[in-house]
């Protein structure tokens, strides 16, 4: 068998797809395979997610530069895990943490410590000669293919327009594959796209691949996806909607304010407006619908709607054990959206997902908001059987390319 043994770290800034710099790495093995893996980053991030670590160098791009970053990646991380068996995910995660030896990943950042993850998962991947998703998942690694989760109507902070929540998907729970439930989102999106400009609506997207238009409530936008659901020629029983409200955004003191239409809410309220379309519309999930730090009112959504639907957290839980076991033990959420980058290592990543599935939390895949043509969410998806993979819409290069790696692979089975 050849040697997966670590011999050298390379990093790189590179682009992600907002044009901000982030890190890609290029890992070799003494046996001759080496894998390269690239982070992402997001726009709303959580407050408990781990440190996103920048130069701080005006000079260069506003601070963003990740030149730094990657001198530590190649000067400190590449000696230190040298000689490292690349197929020893937990030794080599635990080694990146202790070397890091903060809380938050705040001295090396989780961007560094998670590229180097990856791309020693990819190696060693390499170096058995099995896919990723099979080496990360065993030999019932491809059991279950999750379905798409696309956004493509956009409100919030992100979008100029009066909705006041931040996503709308379309999840066709119905399709009898992956292949047919990524057409039906396709055929969807389209349709969308063209009711828009029939109805003089802006049909521009954003950094998601969804549509911004100027439509008047949150209402008018799960009308208007209804819409463009049946136009295409499909029910509410093949495709549900999901939102993602992004609360955190909307907290104001011990309320909540809706940041477009400057309306206060208590969570009590929130928790009203949304069980009313629960009762209207056909939701299959609500992601943060209360905020990051309001525990008595994630309990009480999780009383009230927990049985209705899929209440999702993301700032909630920031992919975090630790986070997710006290969220487990007080009853709050029954699903959790997952994102490697909020955490920082393949090994925590994969931790929190069990711990989600052996409590009944549905594990959600996501990307973030700045992505690469990087596609390892995919492959953990698969590997872990997980119901949903977020990727958003079935438009823009690194969006399309999560989808894409899915249906490659669903061909080769
Ligand atoms: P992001 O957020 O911009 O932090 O990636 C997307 C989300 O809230 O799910
Ligand atoms: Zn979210």
């Amino acid at each position: 068998m050849t040697s997966k043994k670590i011999t050298s770290v390379t990093a790189f800034e590179t682009l992600d797809s907002r044009g901000n710099p982030t890190v890609s790495v290029h890992l070799s093995l003494e046996g001759g395979a080496c894998g390269t893996a690239s982070v992402p980053s997001g726009a709303s991030t959580g407050e408990g997610e781990a440190y996103e670590r920048r130069d701080g160098d005006t000079a260069r791009y506003f601070g963003k530069g990740t030149q730094t970053v990657c001198r530590d990646i190649e000067e400190t991380i590449s000696p230190a895990i040298r000689n490292f068996d690349a197929s020893a995910q937990r030794k080599l995660d635990e080694k990146l943490i202790e070397l890091d030896g903060s809380k938050n990943k705040h001295n090396l950042g989780a961007n560094a410590i998670l590229a180097v993850s990856l791309a020693a998962a990819r190696a060693a991947a390499n170096a058995y000669e099995m896919p990723l998703y099979r080496y990360l998942g065993g030999i019932y690694g491809a059991k279950r293919f999750p379905c798409p989760m696309m956004n493509v109507l956009n409100g919030g902070r992100h979008a100029d327009n009066n909705i006041d929540i931040q996503e709308f998907m379309i999840v066709p729970v119905g399709a009898s594959s992956f292949a047919e439930a990524v057409r039906i989102g396709c055929e969807i999106y389209h349709t969308l796209g063209s009711l828009l400009k029939r109805g003089g609506l802006s049909s521009a997207v954003g950094d998601e691949g969804g549509f911004a238009p100027n439509l008047q409530s949150d209402e008018d936008a799960i009308e208007f996806l209804l819409e463009a659901i049946r136009t295409a020629g499909y029910d509410t029983e093949t495709v549900k909607i999901s939102l993602d409200v992004a609360a955190s955004e909307w907290a104001k003191g011990n309320a909540y304010q809706l940041p477009k239409r400057k309306i206060k809410r208590s969570a009590k309220e929130l928790t009203e407006q949304f069980d009313g379309y629960l009762e209207r519309y056909p939701i299959l999930s609500i992601e943060d619908p209360l905020g990051e730090n309001d525990e008595e009112g994630w309990k009480y959504i999780t009383e009230k709607l927990g049985k209705k639907t899929l209440l999702v957290g993301d700032d909630l839980f920031v992919t975090n054990t630790s986070r997710l076991a006290a969220g487990i033990e007080k009853d709050l959420a029954n699903a959790i959206l997952i994102k490697p980058n909020q955490v920082g290592t393949l090994t925590e990543t994969l931790d929190t997902i069990h711990l989600a599935q052996q409590n009944g939390y549905a594990p959600i895949i996501s990307h973030r908001s700045g992505e690469t043509a990087d596609t390892f969410i995919s492959d953990i998806a698969l590997a872990v059987g997980a119901p949903y993979l977020k990727a958003g819409a079935p438009a823009r290069g690194e969006r399309v390319a999560k989808y894409n790696r899915l249906l490659k692979i669903a061909h080769t089975l």
